[in-house]
């Protein structure tokens, strides 16, 4: 399961993550928190009459088919953007789908990000409704949520973020199916090489660590620890 401020951010910084989930069949869902429709839709916002129905209307279609590329169901909240302010009806909902789809682990933003306020925010929102839909005493008598990892996925400029790389996806046999949702996007068409260069750079970090063939990479900071039995 992915928690997505906006209607695309799935699309660049999770969607090799997505696709390779659904091709090994499992149900992969992307809650959007908001349509990205006053902050990451600068393109439709320079037509001539444009509305703000009409812009969250556009940036809904362009998710839908990302989603649909990359195998995804999705499911917004429409909760507004620039400022995001989600309140008790939003949290209510995520702890509900939470409950309901009982997600094996779940990707979201950073945790900071100087140069976005929706980003750190949804992140925030994501861990606290996983803690919420832990509490045996929160809307008490259905089944509670386990303990699902969270994965943070790569901001736009890391390094001001306090964001580190602690996990190297290999995408390259969905690659294709995240560019073609990259392109889906017309919106943000000004992100599609910027994007491709970073599954590149993360491909080419990837295949140096552990020497393993592979050109596309995604890469994820983990929030809690590994847990496991072996050192690998
Ligand atoms: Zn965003």
């Amino acid at each position: 399961m992915v928690v997505s401020a906006h209607s695309a951010d799935f699309v660049w910084r999770a969607g090799g993550g997505i696709a390779l989930y659904a091709s090994r069949g499992w149900q992969v869902t992307v809650v959007c928190l908001s349509f990205g429709e006053r902050g990451e839709s600068a393109k439709l916002w320079r037509e001539p009459g444009m509305t703000l129905e009409r812009v969250k209307s556009a940036r809904q279609q362009e998710a839908l088919r990302a989603a649909e590329i990359l195998g995804a169901q999705t499911v917004f909240l429409d909760a507004g953007d620039y400022p995001m302010r989600l309140g008790q009806d939003a949290l209510d909902k995520l702890v509900q789908i939470y409950r309901d789809l009982q997600p094996a682990f779940i990707l979201t933003h950073s945790l900071h990000d100087p140069y976005n306020f929706d980003h750190p925010l949804a992140a925030h929102f994501a861990q606290e409704a996983r803690i919420v839909a832990q509490a045996h005493g929160h809307d008490p008598g259905g089944r509670i949520l386990g303990a699902p990892p969270v994965f943070l996925f790569e901001p736009h400029q890391p390094e001001q973020c306090e964001w580190k790389p602690q996990l190297l996806l290999d995408i390259t046999p969905v690659w294709e199916k995240k560019y073609a949702a990259f392109t889906v996007m017309a919106a943000q068409e000004h992100l599609w090489e910027y994007y491709e260069r970073v599954a590149l750079q993360r491909g080419a970090q990837g295949a140096r660590n552990p020497n393993r063939k592979m050109k596309y990479g995604e890469a994820y900071q983990r929030v809690f620890p590994q847990v496991t039995e072996v050192l690998e």
